[in-house]
């Protein structure tokens, strides 16, 4: 594909992203680009259609495509994976948001990054709504801990909730649970929607959806 067409392609899924957002919900909804295992050329063109706000997985990967660009006027980075403690400065370096906490360890490794560093990104708890043993995220039960812990240990920062439900159920009760916790819990940002029912997480409550292959095309493997 030439560069103008990819770009036009891209562009194209955007336009249409954005459109089902607005017809499935009345506020205003971050759309996140999720750009893990994309070619760097489909990065570019989603930069070229204006796209600022992008998602991505691991550090390591997120610094490959990110690092160089960082100061791209309005552009907005989310660590939408799963954080290792020991990659808590560079992913505090970078991102702006990071989506994943989960556990009192991590928010004492960021706290101190943010304090070195003079940097503090928001941060949203992940919610293991599932209660899957395979998957990161607190179970509901341990929320209102975590919060409590994350409020006194790193001040202003805490935004909102983030899950990622049970691939062999339906999502809309996994949905509907994070937006009850977020209100319960005083927090306004729900993340929650990916390429395959980011319209039904809209319809119930999303502030933030993560749309990775709908946006760019297919991801190369892992
Ligand atoms: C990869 C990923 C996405 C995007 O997935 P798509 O199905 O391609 O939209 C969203 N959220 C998380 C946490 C991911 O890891």
């Amino acid at each position: 594909m030439t560069s103008t067409a990819l770009t036009d392609t891209i562009a194209a899924h955007r336009a249409s992203i954005l459109k089902q957002l607005e017809a499935a919900s009345s506020r205003e909804i971050e759309l996140i680009a999720v750009s893990k295992r994309q070619p760097d050329e489909r990065i570019k063109a989603a930069l070229d259609c204006g796209q600022r706000v992008f998602g991505e997985n691991r550090v390591q990967e997120a610094q490959d495509h990110w690092s160089e660009r960082r100061n791209i006027e309005g552009l907005k980075l989310h660590l939408i994976g799963p954080l290792q403690s020991n990659k808590s400065e560079d992913a505090v370096a970078l991102f702006d948001v990071i989506q994943t906490v989960d556990r009192p360890k991590i928010v004492r490794t960021l706290s101190d990054a943010a304090e070195k560093l003079g940097r503090a990104p928001d941060l949203f708890i992940q919610v293991n709504t599932g209660e899957e043993p395979q998957k990161a995220g607190v179970a509901p039960s341990g929320l209102a801990d975590l919060v409590k812990q994350t409020r006194e240990t790193y001040p202003g920062y805490l935004t909102g909730l983030m899950c990622i439900p049970p691939v062999d159920e339906p999502a809309g009760p996994h949905f509907a649970l994070l937006a009850k916790l977020a209100k319960e819990n005083g927090l306004e940002g729900l993340s929650m929607g990916m390429s395959s029912d980011f319209e039904l997480a809209a319809q119930f409550g999303a502030t933030h959806v993560r749309v990775g292959s709908a946006f760019f095309g297919e991801r190369e493997a892992a």
